[in-house]
């Protein structure tokens, strides 16, 4: 695909999916939607107020009434009709993720392949309603437990996964007898939009999945209506804490992941020649905008100065572009705004005494100058107190730290505020287990770069990067959070 053929696209209006329909959005504010590649506004979309949301609300308890009473063999019917529609359109739906955020063609394909994943997981609904029953637990009397679904969630998405976030949820709500009311990211509604023609081919009734354009305002009305038993949220931590605090304060239920920052420590004894690859991939993939980014690199005396000069050797080679062209290792950042805060932490850190080994501020896209581009930047000497390693920088950042063993690596670690992943690369099973035991955080990678739980494990989290008890994705969590429980003393 010629990014030339995209320069000539118009500014599309984004509508919203209510009743099973594309509608327009008569709202405000209106959101800005670009292609950050060019630096350009490819669609426009607005704000749905408490009218809109509160009729989609509506619109969805009422096909909460069929739906939750369809058997749940034809729900996982239509899931798997959806699973092969995103399967056969996937090139297509990754072409908008790209074009709309900006990653690389691969990096959306590879997250739409982990939305369709998590499809694949929810046709388990079969099972993960199931109850459970003792006859006698006293003589002549049965229990039972009865698995229900509960009625309406909010999903509330991020704009670095514009569909596999959304698919943490809504297809496990979905399965097991409930109706969503979405809301996209108003940096990214563009996937969204294009997967709800997916959702009408597949046979979703009308209500059962609506799309609301927006951003804070729409967030406020879903918090304000009191007919939504529960939100799915993923973002920043200032608005996770938001969300958790108003769904709870209001006895609804509420999931919420947050933001992160991330260390990868490389031990003496890790295989160079796999780490560097890795730690390329978790460091600067999706431009560093991922929960799961390595931000802080973490080295012991013996290997700081082999592995701090082979990692700014290979991240040097990286060419920035348009995620669509062939010749693209590494797309833009997303927003302008956002690239000038992400420099912002650049110049701080050059401030507080990190030594910069690499400026990612020198690379530009040479075919594209007016993208948010900004190349990979390595700080050496970083230490604990420093903004570059205390605060989630979410762009292409990297602060190298020295610890003098394991176990100060460890400690240095806890010390952030954030618990979203954490990595150690070994070739000892001792310190691959003192490290998962010892370091606070959801998600663990043992010489893996970026450890994204596949769609059948929960996607953890600890301290500030996650609020609520029962996490995003399958595994058990899911069944829990979706459905609530009925226990059934009978004597006949
Ligand atoms: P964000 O918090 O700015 O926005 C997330 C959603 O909340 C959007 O839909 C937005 O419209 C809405 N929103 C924003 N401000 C709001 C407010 N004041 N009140 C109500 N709603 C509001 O996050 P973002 O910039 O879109 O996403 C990046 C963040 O998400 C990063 O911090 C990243 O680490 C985090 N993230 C976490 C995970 C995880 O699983 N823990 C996964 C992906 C992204």
């Amino acid at each position: 695909m010629k990014s030339g053929m995209h320069e000539k696209e118009k500014v599309e209006t984004v509508r919203n999916y209510l009743e099973g329909k594309l509608q327009d959005i008569e709202g405000e504010p209106i959101y800005d939607v670009y292609n950050p590649a060019f630096g350009k506004v490819v669609a426009r979309t607005a704000g749905s107020g408490p009218g809109v949301v509160d009729a989609a609300v509506d619109n969805a308890r009422e096909a909460f009434r069929s739906w939750s009473s369809v058997p749940v063999t034809d729900r996982v019917k239509i899931l798997f009709r959806l699973e092969s529609l995103m399967r056969e359109n996937g090139d297509e739906i990754a072409r908008i993720v790209t074009t709309e955020h900006g990653k690389t063609f691969d990096e959306s394909y590879g997250e739409v392949m982990r939305a369709v994943e998590n499809v694949e997981s929810a046709t388990a609904a079969t099972y993960h309603i199931m109850g459970r029953n003792n006859s006698d637990i006293a003589r002549g009397i049965d229990e039972e437990l009865i698995r229900e679904p509960i009625g309406v969630f909010a999903v509330i998405a991020p704009f670095n996964f514009p569909v596999m976030v959304p698919f943490w949820f809504i297809p496990y709500a979905i399965g097991l007898g409930n109706t969503v009311v979405v809301k996209p990211s108003e940096k990214v509604p563009l996937t969204m939009q294009y997967v709800s023609s997916l959702f009408e081919k597949a046979g979703i009734p009308p209500g059962v999945v609506s799309i609301v354009n927006g951003g804070q305002e729409t967030v406020e009305a879903l918090l304000s209506n009191r007919h939504i038993s529960g939100y799915s949220f993923v973002g920043s931590t200032r608005t996770a804490e938001i969300i958790h605090r108003r769904g709870t304060e209001t006895h609804r239920r509420v999931q919420a992941g947050a933001s992160a920052k991330n260390y990868e420590l490389v031990m003496p004894d890790a295989d160079l020649k796999s780490v560097i690859p890795s730690l390329i991939s978790s460091f600067f993939g999706n431009a560093g905008e991922r929960c799961l980014a390595g931000s802080v690199l973490v080295t012991l005396p013996e290997n700081h100065e082999k592995v701090v000069n082979a990692f700014a050797e290979a991240a040097s080679k990286l060419r920035l572009g348009f995620g669509l062209d062939a010749d693209t290792d590494m797309g833009p950042l997303i927003r302008e705004d956002h690239l000038k805060r992400v420099e912002s932490y650049i110049d701080k850190g050059v401030e507080e005494g990190a030594s910069m080994i690499l400026d990612g501020r020198k690379k530009r896209s040479t075919k594209h100058p007016e993208g948010y581009f900004l190349g990979p930047t390595i700080f050496d000497s970083a230490t604990g107190d420093m903004k570059i390693v205390t605060d989630e920088i979410f762009g292409p950042v990297a602060s190298v730290m020295e610890a003098e063993n394991l176990d100060s690596a460890i400690e240095a670690i806890n010390r952030s505020r954030y618990g979203n992943s954490a990595t150690i690369f070994t070739s000892s099973g001792r310190s691959a287990r003192e490290f998962v035991h010892g370091v606070e955080a959801g998600n663990f990678g043992v010489n893996v770069g970026v450890a994204a739980p596949i769609s059948f494990y929960p996607f953890g989290g600890y301290k500030d990067s996650f609020f609520g008890d029962l996490h995003a994705q399958g595994g058990d969590d899911h069944v829990m959070f979706f459905t609530e429980r009925k226990v059934v003393v009978s004597r006949w």
